[in-house]
């Protein structure tokens, strides 16, 4: 179907270029037709004005003969003839190329049945003639058939040389006039797009990646404005793909430093101060020394974090997925959380189905992302709060969800919750210690999976996080 549509769109601009010829063709043929017809009704004009100019027997015949008015005739060498009854030409006026005395009856018949307007070419002489009933006579008009034309170019003001002259050059005109209009058809139907894309190209090498351009056409230059669009998206995702990866970076190297900075600080400014104080009392000393433990716990998880997550990030790490039963494997995780959460007088509450679900996984890194849900839940939330675990098995996808009732997290926050270092309390040394890396780690894991975490929550209103993953496997 798509092969055929470019095929049909390929013709197009053939189509196009033939399209316009045919119009050029008409147009030609047309104006070469209303020429012609011109010439024709110019002609028959002409001829009019030679009947009107009385050189023709009919227009010529009067019941005395002697009073015609022969003076054109004569004015181009013609002659007029009476030929009675008895075949003798009783009168004549003019130069007659026989100088006959009398006709014979045939002859006499002859002119009389010819017909009367029609002009007769005979011995280089054009005749007309025509029968008078009354007085029972026949008049003969002869010209000679070469001076017809200054008959012609004497009595009619439209010329034959004039008139073709000024056909051929109307004909010119319009030829010229037709070539024009074909250049501008065509070069619309090429040059306009052309220059846009041009244009396009131009502002793109500028470095404006927003460019697009709309070319109504169908053909291959609408072909080509799409295919200018898409590698402009491309081109500007990439771009935007490039500035945000590097915003990041730089967010990354500050953020780091700043978390390390502080408890590096006072891990150097704890061990100056034992090592300047020797007598210091052995309360105060452990006070201190207590204060350079934490502190290094603290860097040291960073640093674990931070080495895990660019570990997770980087294009050589993939996970190595094993099958097993997700159900039994949550279930063993959860277990070795509830400790800790009676101790902080966190209740739970699991729904997980009983029979098995199988389907691949990697172990180690499953249990890193679902233990920093878990543990999130049990570190920011109060005493009392709910846990609740549930999976979620449908036909080719698995949810595992988390929600607590706790004290969620700000809506604006969560579209960034998975970015590194991210955390609701916006002073780095909270109490609760988090390096920021925890949720972006889970997510980088699940997404290493092939499935997605999204969360729902709001200030006060507890977290919701759930874990979509396909199973790929078959599930008992
Ligand atoms: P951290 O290492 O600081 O825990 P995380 O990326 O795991 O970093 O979490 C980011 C922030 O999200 C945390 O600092 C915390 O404020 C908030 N958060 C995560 N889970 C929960 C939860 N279940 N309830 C309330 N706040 C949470």
């Amino acid at each position: 179907m798509i092969r055929k549509k470019n095929k049909r769109r390929k013709r197009k601009i053939a189509n196009l270029l033939l399209r316009n010829y045919v119009f050029l063709y008409f147009l030609m043929t047309f104006i070469l037709v209303v020429c012609l017809i011109i010439i024709m009704y110019v002609t028959s004009i002409s001829i009019k004005n030679i009947d009107q100019a009385r050189i023709v027997a009919t227009h010529l015949m009067k019941d005395d003969y002697k009073t015609i008015d022969v003076s054109k005739i004569l004015d181009v060498n013609g002659f007029i003839e009476i030929i009675d009854k008895n075949l003798n030409v009783i009168y004549k006026q003019g130069n007659t190329p026989d100088n006959k005395k009398k006709y014979t009856r045939k002859d006499y018949h002859e002119m009389i049945l010819s017909h009367q307007d029609a002009f007769e070419y005979e011995d280089d002489y054009i005749y007309s003639f025509a029968y008078n009933k009354n007085k029972e006579f026949l008049l003969v008009v002869g010209i000679p058939s070469k001076n017809l034309q200054s008959l012609y170019t004497k009595d009619s003001k439209l010329k034959p040389n004039i008139i073709l002259k000024s056909i051929l050059f109307f004909y010119m005109i319009t030829l010229v006039l037709g070539i024009l209009l074909y250049s501008r058809l065509t070069s619309k139907n090429f040059v306009t797009p052309l220059k846009i894309i041009l244009n396009g190209v131009k502002r793109i090498t500028d470095g404006d990646y927003s460019t697009r351009i709309s070319l109504k056409s169908e053909n291959e230059f609408g072909e080509l404005s799409e295919a200018f669009n898409l590698m402009a998206a491309k081109i500007e995702e990439e771009t935007n793909l490039k500035e945000k990866s590097e915003k990041n970076r730089r967010k990354l190297i500050m953020d780091i430093s700043h978390d390390l900075k502080n408890p590096l600080a006072s891990v150097i400014g704890y061990s100056d101060l034992l090592i300047k104080n020797p007598s210091i009392d052995e309360k105060e000393k452990i006070k201190y020394l207590s204060v350079i433990e934490n502190n290094s716990i603290r860097a040291n998880d960073l640093i674990k974090d931070l080495f895990e997550y660019s570990k997770l990030e980087s294009t050589d790490f993939s996970i190595s997925p094993k099958e097993g039963d997700i159900c039994e494997f949550l279930r063993e995780l959860i277990a070795a959380y509830i400790p800790q959460m009676e101790g902080k007088n966190i209740h739970y509450d699991f729904d997980i189905p009983e029979e098995g679900i199988i389907i691949s996984f990697d172990h180690k890194n499953l249990d890193r992302a679902i233990s920093n849900l878990i543990l999130n839940s049990i570190k920011y939330n109060p005493s009392g709060t709910t846990l609740k675990i549930k999976i979620e098995n449908m036909q080719y996808k698995l949810n595992i969800i988390f929600e607590d009732n706790g004290i969620g997290i700000p809506k604006e926050l969560v579209k960034d919750i998975f970015e590194p270092f991210v955390r609701v309390d916006s002073s780095r040394n909270s109490k609760s210690g988090g390096t920021g890396l925890g949720l972006a780690i889970t997510k980088t894991i699940i997404e290493k999976h092939g499935g997605i975490i999204h969360l729902d929550t709001d200030k006060d209103k507890g977290c919701k996080f759930t874990i979509v993953l396909n199973k790929n496997i078959f599930s008992l």
